[in-house]
């Protein structure tokens, strides 16, 4: 067993894991090879492999997935890829926050006892081309707002599960559509994946969290808030007998856009399974709003059951 740091073969470091997984030895990996053995040994050893796919500066929301994979027994490995694939040229890749060594110290303190951690050409080797696309779910609501999108998320996230191999996955409902598009990418391709979703983790004032709420000044931080009232605003609506989605689309918006420091990208109310507008509200709904406040581009959603 070896110190925090210590380098025992290239892109490896183990570290003694403190909690729930106390005893166990934490292992930073760089490499597909080295993660794909690490779990295909943990299976070996009679352990179920929890995999808790991030893009790295850990908060309280990726926590929740990870006590979630603890509390499942998982052996539980966590990515830390901020993937190149799923930003559009205008978008915030260079400046997404990183900070791998807090992540392993927060992700050990969690009772993960894996952290793979891969350089980009790891991940994408010169000449890759292979895209991975999920037709209908992953072209509405953020597939529109930001082409190819969903296709780098679902291309990294099956490229993460064929390294992974048998394992339950864990995604958070703050990203709803995200979770959608993973089911149905594992359906399709029939991995031996279970997708466990975890509910949306906020802050005192509603404010989903998300790692680029670092970026937000503490005047933004406040406006942002608005979000969750408008989604609140909107299942209030429907749950008071409204049933027109452009009545509830409406209602969001304008709450939305009272708010001068944010600007609405969109508010929508749509089938919780295929994220299409209903003619008439029914049966399980799901509020969804995405705006920019500042330079930060946030999303929240709610659901609702009629
Ligand atoms: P990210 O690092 O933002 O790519 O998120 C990694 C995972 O954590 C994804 O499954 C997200 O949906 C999930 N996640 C991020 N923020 C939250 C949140 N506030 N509540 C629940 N899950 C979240």
């Amino acid at each position: 067993m070896g110190e925090r740091g210590e380098r025992l073969a290239f892109g490896v470091r183990t570290a003694p894991v403190r909690g729930r997984n106390a005893g166990v030895e934490m292992k930073v990996m760089e490499r597909v090879a080295e993660c794909r053995a690490a779990l295909e040994a943990e299976r070996a050893a009679g352990r179920t492999v929890g995999l808790v796919p991030t893009m790295g500066a850990l908060h309280d929301a990726h926590a929740s997935l990870v006590s979630r994979a603890v509390a499942a027994g998982d052996a539980v490995c966590v990515s830390v890829f901020v993937n190149p694939l799923q930003f559009g040229p205008a978008e915030d890749l260079a400046t997404y926050p990183r900070d791998l060594a807090a992540d392993v110290r927060v992700a050990e303190r969690w009772g993960a006892s894996l952290v793979f951690a891969p350089p980009v050409e790891e991940i994408y080797p010169p000449g890759a081309t292979t895209r991975v696309r999920v037709e209908g779910l992953g072209d509405v609501l953020e597939g529109a707002s930001r082409p190819g999108h969903f296709e780098g998320v679902a291309t990294v996230v099956t490229t993460l599960l064929s390294i992974a191999g048998p394992c339950r996955v864990y995604f958070g409902e703050k990203d709803f559509q995200q979770l959608l598009v993973v089911r149905r990418l594992v359906a399709d391709l029939s991995l031996p994946v279970e997708v466990v979703a975890c509910p949306t983790v906020r802050a005192l004032d509603g404010l989903a969290l998300s790692s680029r709420n670092l970026h937000l000044s503490g005047e933004e931080r406040e406006a942002a808030a608005v979000l969750l009232r408008a989604l609140q605003s909107g299942a209030a609506a429907i749950l008071a007998g409204e049933r027109d989605p452009g009545e509830v689309r409406a209602l969001m918006g304008d709450i939305v856009e009272a708010e001068p420091l944010v600007e609405l990208d969109y508010a929508e109310v749509v089938d919780a399974s295929t994220l299409a507008v209903p003619e008439k509200l029914d049966g399980e709904l799901r509020l969804l709003v995405a705006a920019r406040v500042g330079r930060v581009r946030l999303i929240d959603n709610l659901g609702v059951r009629l």
